[in-house]
């Protein structure tokens, strides 16, 4: 089944949002994890419950980890596409719905600066959750690669080139099923600052 959350910031004005389109470019991109790679998440107060700890549910609380704003600026001028993918199995737990996840990811992009994130996506699915329609296990929930597939298929991505930068195992896990070489899996944290990732990746990329 197929959700609608991707989305692609709209190239004309840079401040509408539109369903994403089929690109006939192959274009090399980086995929970014969202909490805790881009964003604070895991040290924020926990929110109510059926929310969990880590979920960020509230756009207001939306905050850039340091060096994001400067990591995806520098990718963006080299020539990548930035994709979001995220799970967010807070909707399935009931503890947000599609439209606060939406809200959250607009605030990040508006932080970000407009047009800097081509697209988001996220996996609302969850096998353990309360809301029967998005219970269930799904080839978009990281480890597994669907959201990663997705967008190449949407936007025209050439894996090959890409690389993807998250802060868990299941995120580089996704990567490398997705069909992107574990060199270009990039595990953020304290042993390697995201700054310093986005250097691996120019320092290694011919992307344009
Ligand atoms: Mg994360």
């Amino acid at each position: 089944m197929r959700v609608s959350t991707a989305w692609v910031a709209d190239g004309g004005t840079g401040r509408e949002w539109v369903p994403a389109r089929l690109s006939s470019l192959m274009r090399p991109a980086v995929f970014f994890d969202r909490d805790d790679t881009l964003m604070e998440a895991g040290s924020l107060p926990a929110p109510p419950p059926p929310a969990a700890p880590g979920d960020v549910i509230d756009p207001a609380l939306v905050c850039l980890l340091p060096g994001a704003y400067e990591a995806c600026a520098a990718l963006k001028r080299a020539g990548f596409v930035l994709v979001v993918v995220s799970n967010q199995g807070s909707v399935a737990r009931g503890g947000a719905t599609t439209a606060m996840v939406d809200a959250v990811n607009a605030r990040l992009a508006d932080l970000l600066g407009h047009s800097v994130i081509d697209a988001f996506y996220y996996c609302p699915f969850h096998p353990r959750g309360r809301v029967p329609a998005f219970t269930l296990e799904h080839p978009w929930r990281k480890p597994a690669p669907g959201m990663i597939l997705a967008a190449a298929e949407d936007l025209g991505l050439d894996l090959s080139r890409s690389w993807l930068i998250g802060d868990a195992e299941r995120d580089i896990e996704a990567g490398i099923a997705g069909g992107i070489d574990a060199s270009r899996c990039l595990r953020v944290g304290a042993s390697l600052p995201i700054t310093h990732a986005v250097q691996r990746v120019l320092s290694n990329a011919h992307c344009c």
